[in-house]
């Protein structure tokens, strides 16, 4: 049985003071959840003092990306290790976003995920098709590429903590959600995929989120998906009450 596994990333906003805020009001209503894996993706500013706010708690911390070289000369990055330092558990890697404004490519993305994982942070593994990509039927070749490219080099004993997000792209910060049955059908090819490239074991305890407009109102159905183990979210985790009710319903 795979544990839900539900992360509010929220991108570029909240600064310390509003993050410690809202943490204050979401605490209370997600204290006696402890079958859901509750994750918090702050901005880097914030992660201190999340990290001192959030211990003790049954939320993670998670940061937005990481670099992929250890330390030295890279203006701007942040190091696996300087998000252990701040007990960071989780990161965020390849994020769409990531992939259209800065640069991402697979590559990039395989060699931030060799690095979290030697650290021991639990990567959030971003994959996903364009509209056009999906308009043009390519949407199952367009994942495959993706998985196979970032997960390059793995052998099946380094990704049991791997967390893979499905994130159709044109439904990211549109309002538009794959039906559950889009998202199911894609999900259940990346399980068969993770079978083939590594073992049934492996498939089966990967968890795959999925991203893309998840709010109150649709999480029941697409969390109830045999494929489906938990949610990425980006805009309906920006208020504690929403988030809280998403991750109600991963109980
Ligand atoms: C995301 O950014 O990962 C995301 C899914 O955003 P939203 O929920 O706003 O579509």
């Amino acid at each position: 049985m795979r544990k839900p596994v539900i992360a509010a990333n929220w991108k570029m906003h909240k600064n310390r003071d509003e993050a410690l805020e809202y943490v204050e009001s979401f605490l209370p209503l997600v204290r006696d959840i402890a079958t859901v894996e509750i994750i918090l993706a702050p901005p880097y500013t914030a992660l201190e003092s999340l990290s001192e706010a959030l211990h003790g708690t049954n939320i993670r911390l998670c940061a937005q990306n990481v670099f992929f070289e250890e330390e030295g000369a890279f203006t701007g990055e942040i190091s696996a290790a300087m998000l252990n330092n701040l007990n960071c558990t989780h990161v965020i890697v390849g994020h769409s976003e990531r992939r259209q404004y800065f640069g991402e490519t697979d590559e990039t993305v395989n060699n931030r995920l060799i690095v979290a994982l030697k650290h021991g942070l639990n990567p959030i593994f971003c994959i996903g098709e364009t509209l056009a990509q999906r308009e043009a039927g390519k949407t199952q070749e367009v994942v495959e590429t993706q998985v196979r490219n970032g997960l390059k080099g793995f052998e099946a004993s380094d990704i049991g903590q791997l967390i893979i997000a499905y994130e159709p792209v044109w439904a990211i910060g549109t309002g538009k959600t794959a039906t559950t049955e889009q998202a199911q059908t894609v999900h259940a090819m990346i399980r068969a995929l993770l079978g083939e490239l590594y073992s049934e074991k492996i498939s089966d305890i990967i968890r795959i989120q999925y991203g893309g407009s998840v709010k109150p109102s649709n999480a029941g159905e697409l969390l109830a998906s045999p494929d489906i183990d938990g949610a990425l979210v980006g805009g309906a985790g920006l208020k504690p009450e929403s988030f809280a009710e998403i991750v109600q319903a991963g109980r």
